[in-house]
């Protein structure tokens, strides 16, 4: 265990955490007014904050901040940005490395997919190539120029987590990066750092992200942090069964605007497809229990409900 600040003075919190990558699209907002009820409905305050330390297109994060407002979700203090918390993590990593829990690694991803189509270790894990370098095979990869990402030292194959939709789950915990090898902290560190210090005790996001919560609850107990409540709720599919995606038709709020729809119907259309009635995001606070969500896809055929709109 590693003693990082503690947060114990921090109220309760729930947070949506988007990446400022483009326009937000009717999954991604569904999972955001999710985030937001079951935050308001514990109680909680609700954070914001933009993961810019990668993907990010000019102009995305206004845009998706007014479509969070429009749907009538408000949050607490400011939207914090990762690009201003790089010295968190750098402590973090200080003190994962201080511990020993650390080792350079200077495989190319080629090398990794390679290693890891092996028969050893769960699908995707890192193989360890790394790990147990001798100093003098250390000193040749830097001497040929090959920068090093920073891996954890983990100690553990497996880590399991409980979460509110899918109960116990278990998954692999293999010695994941913590700093990519340009330089920029990784996505499992930070998302843990932010959470811990803005006192996020619940993580609502969409179900893609259920596979790496193990690796990032075990960082937690590394870092003597506590481990949040997870909900990963399900995912909007396209008619094919697919991730919803922009090139999928009009999924936007703006392309639903564009085409004649309120803000209220697309609030109603979300609702409807959680179980739920209303045409504002505090109408459906009142009926909101976790316990009842779907758990199936939501499969949305974006071009169907044209012919709703022009026919009601
Ligand atoms: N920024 C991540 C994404 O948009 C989400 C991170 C998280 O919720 O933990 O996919």
């Amino acid at each position: 265990m590693i003693a990082m600040p503690t947060t114990s003075s921090t109220p309760r919190a729930g947070r949506y955490a988007p990446s400022p990558s483009g326009d937000l699209h009717l999954g991604n907002l569904r999972t955001a007014l999710l985030a937001w009820l079951f935050a308001r409905a514990g109680g909680r305050r609700f954070v914001l904050r933009v993961d810019d330390l990668d993907r990010v297109r000019p102009g995305a994060e206004s845009r998706q901040l007014a479509d969070l407002t429009a749907l009538g979700l408000d949050w607490d203090g400011p939207v914090t940005h990762q690009t201003d918390r790089l010295d968190r993590y750098d402590a973090a990593v200080e003190r994962l490395t201080a511990a020993g829990l650390t080792y350079d690694c200077y495989c190319t991803r080629k090398e990794i997919q390679q290693a890891a189509t092996a028969p050893h270790g769960p699908l995707g894990a890192y193989p360890g190539t790394c790990r147990d370098l001798t100093h003098a095979e250390r000193t040749a990869r830097r001497a040929a120029g090959r920068p090093a990402a920073l891996r954890l030292r983990s100690t553990r194959a497996e880590f399991a987590i409980t979460d509110r939709l899918h109960g116990r789950y278990a998954g692999p915990v293999d010695d994941l990066v913590l700093r990519r090898a340009d330089g920029i902290p990784a996505y499992n560190l930070t998302v843990v750092v932010d959470d811990a210090e803005q006192g996020v005790d619940q993580v609502v996001r969409g179900d893609d992200l259920l596979p790496s919560t193990p690796r990032q609850a075990y960082l937690a107990t590394l870092l003597d942090l506590p481990v949040p409540e997870y909900a990963h709720v399900p995912l909007v599919l396209n008619a094919d069964g697919k991730r919803l995606a922009k090139r999928d038709g009009a999924v936007t709020l703006a392309d639903r605007l564009a085409r004649g729809e309120t803000v209220e119907q697309v609030v109603s259309e979300l609702a409807d497809s959680l179980g739920l009635a209303g045409h504002t995001a505090g109408d459906l606070l009142a009926g909101f229990d976790p316990g009842r969500l779907p758990r199936a896809p939501w499969v949305l055929d974006p071009d169907s409900l044209v012919c709703a709109v022009r026919n009601p």
